[in-house]
């Protein structure tokens, strides 16, 4: 601490010694590449609640405080919790705090009423990093424009693209001298000898072959996993070859929950699928259930709680059966940062911003403070033990510094979480990679005015609502596919789904124009 107070003292005596022209001053103290942004410090006030709200003592942004002569002030209390509420309350009262972080869709709309400026310009002359960045991924710059082709945030971007990955008891397959299923049809046979073969030898058919945690109808959730299976979607997506389709119009739905159903009707399915709370903790901790599709790290992690429980349990990463993984992360963010137009100080704010995409402030960003929670080792971070082995999980700690939060700058998801990630996770999570299952197919469109945005979301409303109820009335048995599919694609029409389709089409076509 003294010798950085002696080195900052150095540096003004320095500055004012020689008078230097240029405002940007190295600062020795913590690196020797960040320019310092202001010679006068600089507080600028910031929302943000990023779970918790900003906290003004976040030692990583103390750091970039020291490095950029630049500190950030939240503006909300601790204690708020309610994201979309203290946002709305705060644009409704005109008084917007100089950096806000939140969503891409807000940005847009608060963005073209003029309550944020357009970055754009502003990047072009006074962010390298960011420019560099956007020149180098067309596709970010295409993602973050708004339809009047300004730009009003910088994304928090991350290079990890595997998220959810099946998993499946190796254990299992093991004690039944099976295979990890690799189609469809193996997969299908794995689950039935789940159910019937008594791989947890209690001698009762007590065995729940695929279950999943998420209780809820919507994406990723209860049995919409399976239907990738059969190359299914049940929402809006783009095809290979980049054409915008409605899921549960096409074929493969039907065929989808036709299967579903009967894996449904035999078992092989948790028969609680939307109502069971907590699946993944209860039937792994019980040493009922199977076989899952789910977020790989914290799958994968669950190895540990149960392995001097259950002899030989071993839950692991399996390729997925259909061949195909859609549950891509969202490398671009729709979350990041912008600068509302009261903000009078939008050039150091940019070059601010821009801090974060430079080396250090994203080694700040992802990993914290240098000697406290890692260290340099061949020009990598190498988290300290401190980090790795102590007593909170190593994200909690990260957020508790202010690293690890969805500001504007790059998460370096794969160097920074593959030094904490269960093996099992990791190495599936490269077969996912090597591989190359996953398959981004989300849509992506910019709708060409606000009516078309208004229309889409209240076809998507009334459309998601009507598929979801329909899908688990089908896995139920309430009503048979076959017999009510024509019905259900005339309920669609009805709902003037080909209007939907067409909105999109246009909002594809918007975006892509970009
Ligand atoms: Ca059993």
């Amino acid at each position: 601490m003294k010798k950085i107070r002696m080195f900052g003292a150095f540096i003004l005596t320095v500055m004012l010694l020689c008078s230097c022209q240029n405002t940007e001053k190295t600062n020795m103290a913590g690196s020797d590449t960040v320019k310092k942004i202001s010679d006068k410090p600089i507080t600028l006030s910031i929302y943000q609640i990023d779970m918790d709200a900003f906290d003004s003592e976040w030692p990583v942004f103390k750091q970039a405080q020291t490095w950029t002569n630049i500190g950030l002030k939240g503006v909300l209390a601790k204690s708020t919790t309610d994201a979309d509420q203290s946002f709305n309350m705060m644009m409704a009262s005109g008084d917007v705090a100089d950096i806000v972080v939140n969503w891409k869709e807000n940005f847009n709309k608060y963005g073209m009423q003029k309550a944020f400026i357009p970055l754009q310009d502003l990047i072009e002359k006074y962010a390298p990093n960011i420019k560099k960045y956007l020149d180098e991924n067309p596709e970010a710059k295409r993602f973050i424009t708004a339809r009047d082709n300004n730009i009003y945030y910088i994304p928090y971007v991350t290079d990890g693209k595997v998220q959810m990955t099946w998993f499946v008891r190796q254990d299992w397959l093991d004690k039944l001298g099976l295979e990890q299923p690799k189609t469809v049809e193996e997969y299908y046979n794995v689950l039935k000898a789940f159910k019937e073969k008594d791989p947890n030898g209690n001698g009762k058919a007590d065995e729940i072959p695929y279950f999943n945690r998420n209780v809820g109808s919507n994406y990723e959730q209860s049995v919409t996993p399976l239907l990738m299976l059969w190359k299914a979607h049940s929402e809006i997506y783009v095809d290979d070859n980049g054409e915008v389709r409605y899921g549960p119009l096409e074929p493969e739905f039907k065929e989808a929950m036709k299967n579903i159903a009967q894996w449904y009707k035999e078992g092989l399915i948790d028969e609680e699928i939307y109502t069971r709370s907590n699946a993944r903790d209860v039937l792994l901790a019980n040493n009922t259930g199977g076989s899952t599709h789910d977020w790989c790290g914290s799958t994968a992690a669950v190895n540990e709680l149960y392995k001097d429980k259950i002899p030989g349990f071993n839950f692991i990463v399996m390729a997925p059966p259909g061949g195909e993984e859609y549950s891509a992360r969202q490398q671009i963010g729709r979350n990041g940062w912008g600068i509302a137009a009261s903000n009078e100080h939008p050039v150091e704010t940019i070059k601010y911003f821009d801090f974060w995409f430079s080396p250090e402030g994203i080694r700040l960003a992802n990993f914290g403070i240098e000697g406290e929670d890692y260290t340099m080792a061949d020009g990598k971070a190498i988290f300290t033990d401190s980090v790795l082995n102590g007593e909170k999980d190593v994200v909690t700690h990260l957020r508790e510094k202010g690293a690890q939060r969805t500001i504007g700058t790059r998460q370096l998801y794969e160097e920074y979480e593959v030094q904490w990630l269960n093996p099992i996770a990791k190495e599936g999570a490269q077969m996912y990679l090597d591989n190359n299952y996953v398959k981004d197919m989300t849509f992506v469109g910019l709708p060409v005015s606000d009516e078309d945005q208004k229309a889409a979301s209240a076809y998507y409303a009334d459309l998601n609502t009507y598929v979801r109820e329909q899908m688990q009335k089908w896995v139920l048995g309430t009503e048979s596919v076959d017999a009510t599919y024509d019905k259900f694609i005339n309920g669609l029409k009805q709902m003037k789904v080909d209007d939907y389709l067409a909105l999109m089409k246009k909002s594809r076509a918007n975006y892509m124009s970009k």
